[in-house]
């Protein structure tokens, strides 16, 4: 049984030209027993919320937030607020965190002062519900760090992880799990694989960031959940472990997140 911790069905689908059964289908089918459907707006929140209740057999289960390339004004903050208070009285079991959220220099799509201003009020939100919080950094790591660190304890999810094993012990230390998407397959990903081997076991995840960054042997194609399989294979691997390990351990940490464990 696989787990995909971040994946965007929305753009799946639109990529793919596939539909909602093919794409549940195709779960049931790769054992993929959890895959959680990420919001990157207001729009998308309210989208991944339905996509979830619909799939919840399937073991879907869906984020509110804004991502730092989306416009997160004061009606968008203000509307995911008043969402996540609703979804945390009607649908917790399947309502997995806050996100994705966080900052993006290099593509820099929103002003810098907007991205702090939406993350920062995600963070508070997040912590309001002693919720996860799955977040986005590129090229932001410092300031990232000195957002959260005045608001800790907080605690969550660094997806996508692209830092090396020094920023990956600066997350570990502030409460967070890493999660490695398919890129973490490529052969000239040397930090990557060296950030991989550092971090500890108990404190992993996996996931496709589907239809991005299709690992190896599907690099350059379109990405789907079931891929994270290839990604499970490549750690157990580099780790010098089994694959069946790594899906115990990847299947404990998700579910003690789940679960609002924390790490
Ligand atoms: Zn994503």
């Amino acid at each position: 049984m696989y787990i995909d911790s971040h994946t965007h069905f929305d753009i799946v689908m639109d990529w793919h030209h596939s539909d909602e059964n093919t794409v549940i289908k195709n779960l049931k089918d790769h054992e993929i027993i959890h895959s959680v459907q990420v919001a990157i707006d207001t729009e998308t929140s309210q989208w991944s919320y339905d996509f979830a209740k619909r799939n919840r057999d399937a073991g879907v289960l869906f984020t509110l937030g804004i991502h730092p390339s989306s416009y997160a004004g004061k009606k968008e903050l203000t509307l995911l607020t008043d969402m996540v208070s609703r979804v945390m009285k009607t649908d917790p079991d399947i309502f997995f965190g806050i996100g994705e959220c966080g900052l993006d220099y290099f593509r820099m799509k929103q002003q810098k002062s907007m991205q702090i201003e939406g993350f920062s009020t995600q963070i508070v939100l997040a912590k309001q519900y002693d919720l996860p919080l799955i977040i986005h950094i590129r090229d932001a790591f410092t300031d990232a760090l000195e957002l959260l660190k005045p608001r800790s304890p907080v605690w969550g999810i660094m997806h996508c992880f692209p830092g090396d094993r020094h920023a990956a012990q600066k997350a570990l230390d502030l409460g967070f799990y890493i999660s490695f998407a398919g890129n973490l397959t490529y052969k000239n990903a040397h930090i990557l694989h060296d950030t991989a081997k550092y971090v500890p076991m108990d404190h992993i995840l996996l996931e496709t960031d589907a239809p991005f960054l299709s690992p190896i042997p599907l690099r350059g194609k379109k990405n789907k959940p079931e891929y994270v399989i290839h990604t499970y294979e490549y750690i157990a691997a580099l780790k010098g472990t089994t694959c069946e390990k790594v899906k115990e351990k990847v299947y404990e940490n998700f579910s003690r997140i789940k679960n609002r464990g924390k790490g």
